[in-house]
């Protein structure tokens, strides 16, 4: 089989993590292609099936579960489920691209854990919980309710950071866009 090499971008809601995946895609030349995770919950306002997820059902979920269809997958919010699927490595490997993840810091230890030398996991930290929390709001498309549930999250999974091969803050979003390009294609290089 094909093979390349991984780079898992994990942090809590809020941390900035998707606008810096989505910048390393479209604004460098890095040889990148993102895995489009499963997932249980319903579309945003602009997401797109099949480019920022494959919403599934939540029977539809499990059913891919029976079949080993997942490298990982975990319950991140309640009766919200996340997966990442094997065919994704093997189709953007087979594309001759590097795989680029946008996945919750259990997720990406997981993938670290099952291929520690093809893996760069970096951890993106928000500069506060207050900063993050007002970044939530400022995006308008949760809920109170779902706010204070990811505003939790986040608290334990700050905790989690120094099991990360690089913690990345940001604090300014184009600097820490530069950071991770560096960061990127230095590991690639390597
Ligand atoms: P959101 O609902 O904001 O798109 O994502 C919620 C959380 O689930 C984020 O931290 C996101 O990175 C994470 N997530 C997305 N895809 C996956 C996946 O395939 N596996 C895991 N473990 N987490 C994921």
């Amino acid at each position: 089989m094909a093979s390349g090499k991984l780079i898992v971008f994990s942090a809590p809601s809020g941390s900035g993590k998707t606008t810096i995946v989505k910048h390393l895609l479209s604004e460098t030349n890095l040889p990148l292609d993102f895995s489009i995770s499963a997932a249980s919950r319903s579309p945003r306002e602009g997401e797109v099936h099949g480019k920022d997820y494959y919403f599934l059902s939540a029977d539809d979920f499990r059913s891919k579960v029976a079949e080993d269809a997942f490298l990982e997958w975990e319950e991140v919010y309640k009766d919200n489920f996340y997966g990442t699927l094997k065919s994704e490595i093997t189709r953007i490997w087979k594309e001759g691209k590097h795989v680029i993840f946008d996945i919750d810091v259990v997720g990406g230890l997981n993938i670290k854990k099952q291929f520690p030398k093809e893996t760069l996991a970096v951890f993106v930290q928000p500069p506060s919980i207050e900063e993050m929390e007002r970044r939530l709001r400022g995006r308008a498309t949760e809920t109170e309710e779902k706010i204070k549930m990811r505003v939790a999250k986040a608290a334990q999974e700050i905790d989690f950071s120094e099991k990360f091969d690089t913690i990345l803050i940001n604090d300014d979003l184009s600097l820490a866009k530069e950071d991770a390009t560096q960061l990127v294609r230095s590991f690639l290089e390597s």
